[in-house]
């Protein structure tokens, strides 16, 4: 841990109930699948810890855990050659305690309802943490969008759409991008519910484009909010960014937008790689330059002044901070060990896994939490939700003013209540959303 101590946790305002039980059977399992690991259990873990240093009511932690409802579809879609593809669907609602469920849909062919799961709990912790009014969801789709044409892509969410139309709304659960979508998505899905409403509608969706209701700000804000928590971690740290090195390992919207505005606070990136491989340049690679290159040639291998190395490299570099910035449970037991940096940057969701968590912790490694780090992104839908509804729009600079200043006070809160319970800032920041989830959940109280 990072400048903190280990030892027992202090007492909090929340309710004390009695020792923890063993769990209920989990809703799901991934026991009799091929899956290497379960995604979800993860979360599990990560809120067992945190509630434990809460000494939470295990009937409240039970039912922080389960999500609302999970929503599967098997969705047919023509394709381009006339024939019909099935593809399998989710869409989870963690949670609407707060506010309306909110979270990305994801375009990938690894999509799992486990996944799934996982990712739509991540996003009620996240928004709690940054304190903005919604619960957590996701969504996603089993398939491969860069081998999908336009129009397949277009059919497959607008069907999408339809198919779970009851389960989306302004005030009930609003997606926004993910790994594989974009704003061009997001359009054809606000299309799609708005017909079927028979009205414009929105605030069903963000991340749209700008042209038709999307906020400024949106496209960069995850990585402009990676940024921002990065150099709160490094003033805390005592780590000039002027003479910092970094490595970023995914170098899509996430991992190139947050190398580039570090890289204007004089980071130097020494190891980027992407799906297609891993490249290296003692000296710093140009961000700017090497993101012109990829949406050029599609892959960051091949640029000026790198050479090509092995991707796992890019994780164990010998570099100050270290940003994962892709998928999740890259970060495991079997590399943590061989990881030198002082800061691990969490831009993806989920990338390192409880066992590598407790390994990082050792080594001293303070690792900003996904729930913390990336929660720019839906800081910055929040922002444009809002906007939807009030029908007026800010300026980029009033946009990025705010985001600032909710991942400023969300940093604080977390890291404070890193040092005043000795914990990692992954334990704090689940106790962080943890307090503010439940407030709201013992005030509402359990209807029925
Ligand atoms: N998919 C992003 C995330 O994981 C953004 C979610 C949103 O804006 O609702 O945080």
């Amino acid at each position: 841990m990072a400048k903190q101590a280990k030892g027992k946790g202090k007492k909090s305002g929340v309710k004390k109930v009695g020792p923890l039980p063993v769990h209920p059977r989990r809703l799901v399992s991934t026991k009799n699948t091929s899956l290497p690991i379960s995604v979800f259990d993860n979360v599990m873990k990560q809120v067992d810890e945190a509630c434990v240093q809460l000494k939470l009511d295990p009937n409240l932690q039970e039912f922080l855990k389960m999500p609302r409802r999970s929503s599967i579809a098997y969705l047919p879609v023509q394709m381009d050659d006339g024939s019909h593809r099935m593809f399998p669907a989710y869409r989870v609602q963690h949670s609407i305690a707060r506010g309306p469920a909110k979270g990305g849909i994801r375009y990938h062919p690894g999509v799992t309802l486990d996944e799934v799961q996982a990712l739509a709990s991540w996003m009620t912790f996240k928004s709690a943490v940054v304190n903005i009014p919604f619960g957590g969801g996701k969504g996603g789709i089993q398939c491969d969008p860069t081998k999908l044409s336009r129009g397949e892509l277009e059919r497959l969410t607008r069907r999408y759409v339809a198919d779970l139309m009851n389960v989306f709304g302004p005030e009930l659960d609003v997606p926004a991008p993910d790994v594989g979508t974009g704003p061009q998505v997001m359009a054809w899905f606000m299309d799609t519910y708005s017909m079927r409403e028979g009205h414009p509608s929105p605030a069903v969706v963000t991340g749209k484009p700008t042209s038709m209701g999307g906020s400024l700000g949106r496209t960069e804000a995850t990585g402009r909010g990676v940024m921002i928590s990065t150099r709160e971690a490094a003033k805390h740290l005592g780590l000039d960014l002027a003479t910092a090195t970094a490595s970023v390992q995914g170098f899509g919207n996430v991992g190139s937008i947050s190398a580039r505005l570090l890289h204007e606070l004089g980071v130097k990136f020494t190891h980027v790689s992407d799906v297609t491989g891993a490249v290296y340049n003692p000296d710093g690679i140009d961000i700017d330059g090497l993101s012109e290159y990829v949406t050029r040639t599609g892959s960051v291998l091949g640029y000026q002044g790198t050479t090509q190395i092995k991707p796992e490299e890019v994780l164990t570099a010998k570099v100050d901070i270290l940003i994962p910035a892709a998928l999740e449970s890259v970060i495991t037991d079997k590399n943590a060990r061989r990881i030198k940096c002082k800061i691990i940057a969490e831009g993806a969701n989920g990338p390192t896994t409880p066992g590598a968590d407790k390994i990082l912790n050792k080594k001293g490694i303070m690792v900003i939490p996904d729930i913390l780090c990336n929660a720019g992104g839906v800081t910055v839908s929040y922002f444009e939700w809002v906007q939807n509804r009030i029908g007026y729009f800010w300026s980029e600079d009033e946009v990025n003013r705010r985001l600032e200043e909710k991942m400023v006070a969300a940093f604080g809160d977390v890291l404070a209540m890193s040092l005043e319970h000795e914990v990692s800032m992954r334990i704090a920041a689940f106790m962080v959303a943890i307090e503010r989830l439940i407030e709201v959940v013992q005030l509402r109280g359990i209807y029925g």
